[in-house]
């Protein structure tokens, strides 16, 4: 019998279709439209009064409802006004996706942060890509309309005034407005008659026409035409020739950057009118002109810049998947670019070789002796990459080739072309990481970030803010700044940073430190501890705030010396090119060998991350609380060197060795941990910069850990339902095993035989029930290990295998050797097509770990999983020290601080542990149902998921159809009838999986996610596009 009636759960999702004001007569949404959101009322700022070019909204319409209207059908894709904004989607949207995308919306026009949650599978990406790219668009449609209008008052003002003024703003500007704006030959032509207004000799025509040629697109500031009419562009990629040279004619910025920049230049122009204005009353301007003016001046901080989108997501696939969903499914084209790693674009071939890529590039660069790395700007101008190329929204693979092509280095050409693209994509480290950050360019001040597959920002957040140095990187950095002391070169200061990275050194071999934390292969001392301060420990090891202020000085001394090298070796380089050898005999080689040392890169990067920690933990800093300080002390089998991939060639895995006094110190690793605590240390600097953030994910529930833990104000949340129906997909926690007795995968219970034996016989007839694929989490790699062993000697292994081919998720080992056991996996499936969907025959089993491989970005759709099935509840290890440190931390900021009112209150430390494992749950939950067509079962083998408190945290769309059942026996019915209903279904619809491979090209054609989809809509036609 089921405890929670799923009856009711049905209700909550009743759809209201009434949240959607339509007001054309063509066919309406779908009637599932089963959307819920929660939002806090939004302040509607000036951008949201861009009104749409249709019928009005009916007046009944409420604020908070849904204002989607549906307009015309034209580009092959169908065409909205959310929220006021005209929005391109290429097939009939999902009710959960129309509810996405208003949302956003409503978000972006207030410049307020969000948080959606959405299942996989429901369409998420493409809704956020087409509503932030849809909001973008009309934003910059508004700029340029008020760049118009205040242009024309402008000109009006000039024609009754001498035309000095202009040209002293634009003498007065010019370095603004061009410095960053890289521009070719021709480009440069037009700017030097620009630079030559600066002495009064230039006629009022040529200056109009070198602005037009250096702004493309913009209005003559002087003289217009006067038939010429202000044309405002709102249309998708509007026609432009595509461009027919190697090397862009004008610049190789987009018009928007370049807009931005006459954006600065208008703001001051329109300021020194109004100021004139206060002495004198302007000739030729009525009052409705200074009033443009005057509200133009009020709103320059919404008008100053049109934002840039960066959209981060978990990993270099995903970003991948995305640029594909904006290249094959949406009609919108604007400059975009991708930030991706050395690994992925090096060209280098001895570099790609060396097992350290990073390292290795850095030193090439540092020396001018990587080649490709000299032409890099050449990609920049390649004709495929600019307006209306055949690359304009390309992927790291594009560039990679391009890269190949030209024989110059993708890597630093997707960094540069990022500085100037409307739309970046990255993984999010790069924009979490404030050295990431620095080091590729991305600039968060005034524009949108999204973070897609948001779940893990949290602890990405935190692992930003910390910092970890091994006393091997800091002898690098002794033995260096030594050598530079030795040859004279800045002596004071290398001797300075030399006297740290010694003092430190010694610190860490000191044997005596009180350890507390104590692991097989890992001993942790931990600051503050009692007895000895932060403060106090920071003294003792040379970080007093006095020295950290002359180590500041010196690193920056030290900085600006190394710019100085490099840039007189590219002087040299370059000369050498264009034979302009200026050298005496024995004078070059005496500047190279003077400037062939100085402090590496790998170095100078460890001292600027040092700094920055140092930064948060200054007296006045207002996240010196939310630091620990360790010394840790490892065997060197698990500490890995850095820059070593672990699929690398150069990595080899060690042995374990126990750490203790018996261990030589040749085969230990100490190091020095700057532990943040607080995801808010790096997480509210970015919410001070950017416009907006949206934090999407499947699985972000439960969703009130997140504000607080980030210090961060989210202003509204919406959690959408899956997509599918509920009548294919089943949610049923069983309390008991086979044997009548609790399942309770508590620590006490899971090395008790009679539990281990429970499961495996649960197991066994599930796996006799499920058809094709199935996937079975468990908490941790040794209690998998010990279930293995067990079922083996019980034979319940064996029974298993009868219905399934078993699969087991290693630990460790290469990301190839991985990717092979998927692919096996999923071979073993796809060959015994059709006749596996009969459970009595041979399927695949997949038995895995929450938080590992399996359970993260994975896509097991239709066959590949139809069962997952959950054992415990995966709560991180008690005893790690960061798990302790940050529960502690936690319980100590759970109540306002009476000292200090501004501190934030988090959440306490056990509601954070919890968190954490339903977090994790969530994740693997999500692992199968990847499509509206598809179907399975999750199953919870725990009896702790018959407590209501349990299921609420679990992700909306499970847990409002979470059964739950007493016995196993009841279950088993349930499961019948279910499999069998699905089965009959498929079978009746003519769908055979074994088709995959033919159809899938069709199925990526219509923008579908799977080939059962397409087999499907050829049935039924329901999204047909
Ligand atoms: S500069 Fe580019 S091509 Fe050269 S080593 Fe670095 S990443 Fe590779």
């Amino acid at each position: 019998m089921s405890l929670h009636s799923q009856g009711t759960a049905a209700a909550e999702i009743t759809p209201d279709i009434s949240e959607y004001a339509y007001i054309d007569t063509k066919p309406s949404l779908p009637p599932e439209a089963n959307i819920e959101l929660k939002q806090e009322p939004i302040a509607e700022t000036k951008q949201a009064e861009l009104k749409p070019d249709v019928k009005p909204k009916p007046e009944s319409t409420t604020p908070s409802a849904v204002e989607c209207i549906r307009v015309v059908e034209d580009f092959g894709h169908k065409t909205f006004v959310i929220s006021g904004v005209r929005v391109h989607f290429p097939f009939q949207p999902y009710p959960s996706q129309l509810g996405m995308m208003n949302h956003m919306i409503r978000a972006l026009n207030s410049a307020q942060n969000t948080m959606i949650e959405s299942p996989t599978g429901s369409g998420k990406s493409l809704a956020l890509l087409c509503a932030v790219l849809a909001w973008r668009q009309s934003f910059e449609a508004k700029h340029r309309q008020t760049l118009a209008n205040v242009r024309q008052t402008i000109r009006r003002y000039s024609e009754h005034n001498s035309m000095a003024f202009v040209k002293q703003m634009l003498a007065a500007k010019h370095d603004d407005l061009f410095a960053e704006v890289p521009v070719s030959k021709e480009g440069s032509k037009h700017v030097d008659t620009l630079q030559s207004a600066d002495s009064g000799n230039i006629s009022d025509e040529a200056l109009a026409e070198a602005w037009n040629q250096i702004i493309p697109g913009s209005q003559p500031l002087v003289k217009p035409d006067p038939e010429q009419q202000v044309v405002i562009d709102t249309t998708i990629a509007s026609p432009m020739p595509k461009p027919d040279a190697d090397i862009t004619p004008i610049a190789d910025a987009s018009p928007v950057f370049l807009l931005n920049q006459a954006l600065s230049y208008m703001r001051e122009t329109v300021q020194f009118i109004l100021d004139q204005a206060k002495a004198t009353p302007p000739d030729g301007l009525t009052a409705a002109d200074m009033d443009e003016l005057r509200d133009y001046t009020q709103n320059a901080a919404q008008v100053k810049a049109i934002p840039r989108i960066y959209f981060g997501t978990r990993t270099h696939k995903q970003v991948s998947q995305l640029v594909n969903e904006l290249r094959r499914k949406t009609p919108y084209r604007l400059r975009s670019a991708v930030l991706g790693s050395r690994a992925q674009t090096c060209i280098n071939h001895q570099v790609k070789k060396s097992g350290s890529i990073d390292e290795e590039c850095r030193k090439l660069v540092d020396d001018s002796m990587c080649g490709p790395h000299h032409i890099y700007r050449k990609l920049l101008a390649h004709k495929k990459l600019q307006r209306q190329g055949d690359l304009e929204i390309w992927d790291l693979e594009d560039i990679e080739t391009l890269g190949r092509e030209t024989r110059s280095c993708p890597y630093f050409a997707a960094r540069d072309l990022s500085g100037t693209a409307d739309l970046v994509f990255c993984p999010y480290n790069y924009i979490l990481d404030p050295g990431v950050r620095g080091s590729a360019g991305v600039e968060l001040e005034g524009n949108v970030v999204i973070l897609d597959e948001a779940h893990n920002v949290e602890n990405a957040a935190r692992d930003s803010g910390s910092l970890e140095i091994t006393d091997e990187q800091l002898h690098v950095v002794a033995a260096e700044c030594r050598m530079m002391v030795d040859r004279g070169t800045l002596r004071m200061e290398h001797e300075t940073v030399g006297t740290l990275a010694s003092t430190l050194v010694n610190w860490l071999k000191d044997s005596d430190h009180p350890y507390e934390y104590l692991e097989f292969d890992t001993q942790t001392a931990v600051w503050p501890r009692s007895g000895e301060s932060l403060d106090d420990l920071l003294e003792r090891i040379l970080l007093s705030p006095q020295f950290v202020a002359q180590l500041q000085k010196a690193v920056s001394v030290i900085e600006g010396y190394i710019k100085d090298v490099r840039s007189r070796k590219e002087k040299r380089r370059w000369d050498d090119e264009n034979n302009l050898n200026r050298y005496k005999k024995g004078q070059l080689m005496e500047e190279e060998e003077e400037d062939s040392r100085h402090l590496s890169t790998g170095s100078m990067r460890l001292l600027e991350q040092l700094l920055r920690v140092l930064g948060h933990l200054a007296p006045d800093s207002p996240f010196r609380q939310d630091y620990r300080v360790a010394c840790i002390r490892k065997s060197k089998s698990q500490h890995m060197p850095e820059g070593v991939a672990a699929s690398g060639p150069k990595y080899r895995p060690r042995k374990r060795r126990k750490i203790g006094p018996d261990l030589p110190a040749s085969d230990c690793v100490n190091v020095l941990a700057f532990w943040a605590l607080n995801p808010g240390v790096v997480f509210s600097e970015i919410a001070s910069k950017a416009r907006t953030i949206v934090l999407t994910s499947g699985t972000l529930s439960p969703l009130d850990s997140y504000a607080s833990e980030l210090q961060v104000k989210f202003s509204s949340t919406l959690e959408a339902n899956h997509v599918i129906d509920s009548q294919r997909f089943r949610a049923l926690a069983v309390e008991c095993g086979t044997s009548g007795e609790l399942l309770e995968g508590k620590y006490k219970n899971v090395d008790l035989l009679s539990f281990q034996d429970d499961l495996g016989n649960a197991i066994a007839e599930i796996v006799s029930r499920s058809p094709d694929g199935m996937l079975v989490f468990v908490p941790s790699y040794s209690l998998l290990a010990k279930l293995m062993a067990r079922w083996k000697v019980t034979e319940c292994l064996s029974e298993i295998e009868v219905h399934k081919r078993v699969f087991i998720e290693p630990q460790g080992g290469s990301k190839e050797e991985f990717d092979r056991l998927l692919t096996t996996y999923r071979d073993s499936l796809a060959k015994n097509r059709p006749a596996s969907r009969q459970p009595a025959l041979r399927g695949a089993i997949m038995f895995a770990v929450y938080r590992g491989k399996v359970s993260e970005g994975i896509d097991f759709s239709d066959y590949f999983c139809r069962t997952v099935v959950n054992i415990g509840i995966p709560y991180p290890a008690f005893k790690d020290v960061k798990v302790v440190l940050k529960r502690q931390y936690n319980d100590d900021r759970s109540t306002p601080n009476r000292d200090d009112p501004s501190q934030g209150v988090l959440l306490n430390g056990a509601k954070w542990y919890d968190i954490q494992a339903f977090r994790a749950i969530n994740q693997a939950l999500g692992r199968c149902l990847r499509h509206k067509m598809d179907w399975g079962v999750i199953i919870m083998l725990e009896s702790r998921f018959a407590q209501r408190w349990n299921v609420e945290r679990l992700s909306k769309w499970v847990r409002q159809y979470m059964g739950v059942y007493r016995t196993f026996d009841e279950a088993k019915l349930d499961l019948d009838a279910f499999y069998k209903a699905r089965i009959k279904e498929d079978i009746d619809a003519g769908i055979d999986d074994s088709l995959v491979n033919d159809i899938l090209p069709a199925c990526s054609s219509l923008g579908l996610s799977s080939p059962t989809t397409v087999a499907t809509h050829t049935v039924n036609s329901p999204l047909n596009t």
